[in-house]
């Protein structure tokens, strides 16, 4: 049967067309009601009439991931580790800041496969191999099982404001459903968020950058991690295949909207690629970007080869980098007493590990 979380707009009203002879109209109200009012059930959907709602049971279903556990961190920080139908397990985190007014928003970080085949080095996902492609309905449901859980229920004053692409997975790699995704989320009878709202991380991959830059359907992240092409090669051997010269090349020339500037990431690994050397190569390889620099302290994972960076590095590097004038900000990982890091919930699940208790 049908998931009709699959479908984008346009494919819904085709389908029920062709399969209920039903018109334009009825599909924007069904779309309202999964998308806006998380409806997960025909019988919810009091405008459509009794019938149509009975003949739609006998053909399509609406499916969420499930949640296998929720667990909350002291900073606010939220994981889910979510089953999908096939028993596949994903993480999904929201992560909150503060307005000055004291309003609480909400930022979501999403996965887009099970598993990544990149296996960068210091990364739990990546060193857990890739299991399969997650569908449009899976990606997004992460939103819809988010929005539940903050009773975010008022499109028109949205808590859950932001949306990035850095949970496990590799966007560019599911470029298909990660489109049709960004196409959906763009709906305003949806889930309307613009692309402003939304970053999608990639650790460089050609077509992949290509094709969402001409898109314009969301911001851009690149996870550089190392300044040269030889030290990206040791800690990101696989995304080093695209070098260096022509990844920041091909940034050099990525379609902007006003304003935008692309995040680069830049992961510090103690000893590895934090020194006055690398912040000296770095200041040099995006001095022409269009960028600003976050700083990500490595949360170090289970059985990795790397150690946190020190203080006084970190500090160091910053400073290093603003006296070239180049933004950088250091990001400390939230959620570290939930394993909140990319890929470290399920690998604490699957090696028996005891997950984390929930609120
Ligand atoms: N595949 C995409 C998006 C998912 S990874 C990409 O690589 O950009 C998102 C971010 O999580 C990456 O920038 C990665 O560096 C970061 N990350 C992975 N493992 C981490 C760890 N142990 N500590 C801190 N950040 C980590
Ligand atoms: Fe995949 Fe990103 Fe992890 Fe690399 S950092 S293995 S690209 S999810």
């Amino acid at each position: 049967m049908t998931n009709l979380l699959d479908l984008t707009l346009p494919e819904l009203e085709a389908w029920l067309r062709d399969h209920l002879g039903e018109p334009g109209f009825r599909a924007v109200q069904i779309w309202q009601w999964m998308w806006q009012k998380l409806a997960r059930d025909f019988t919810e959907m009091t405008n459509v009439s009794r019938a149509c709602r009975e003949r739609l049971a006998g053909l399509a279903r609406i499916v969420w991931p499930e949640v296998e556990s929720v667990a909350e961190s002291r900073d606010g920080t939220t994981k889910f580790l979510l089953r999908l139908e096939d028993g596949a397990l994903v993480e999904t985190v929201l992560i909150p800041s503060d307005s000055r007014e004291g309003v609480r928003r909400w930022t979501q970080c999403l996965s887009s496969q099970v598993g990544c085949a990149m296996g960068c080095t210091f990364c739990a996902t990546g060193q857990a191999g890739f299991e399969r492609q997650m569908s449009m309905a899976e990606i997004l449901g992460q939103i819809l099982v988010a929005r539940k859980h903050l009773g975010d229920a008022r499109p028109d004053r949205p808590v859950l404001r932001n949306l990035v692409f850095m949970g496990m997975g590799e966007p560019l790699l599911n470029l298909r459903q990660v489109m049709r995704s960004l196409e959906c989320l763009n709906n305003d009878k949806g889930l309307n968020f613009s692309p402003r709202r939304i970053t999608v991380s990639t650790c460089g991959i050609e077509k992949g950058l290509q094709e969402l830059g001409e898109s314009g359907l969301a911001y851009l992240a690149v996870s550089l991690h190392a300044p040269t092409q030889q030290l990206r090669e040791r800690i990101m051997p696989k995304a080093a295949r695209w070098p260096l010269d022509d990844l920041v090349r091909a940034l050099k020339s990525y379609p902007l909207k006003t304003r935008e500037r692309i995040t680069l990431e830049y992961l510090l690994l103690g000893g590895v690629n934090d020194g006055p050397e690398q912040a000296r190569d770095l200041a040099k390889l995006v001095a022409d970007l269009k960028g600003k620099l976050n700083l990500i302290v490595y949360n170090p994972t289970d059985g990795a080869p790397y150690a946190a960076p020190d203080e006084e590095r970190i500090l160091a590097f910053e400073q290093y980098l603003w006296k070239r004038r180049i933004t950088a900000i250091v990001r400390k990982s939230k959620g570290q007493d939930i394993s909140a890091a990319c890929g470290q919930l399920k690998a604490a699940r699957t090696s028996g590990v005891p997950a984390p208790a929930g609120p």
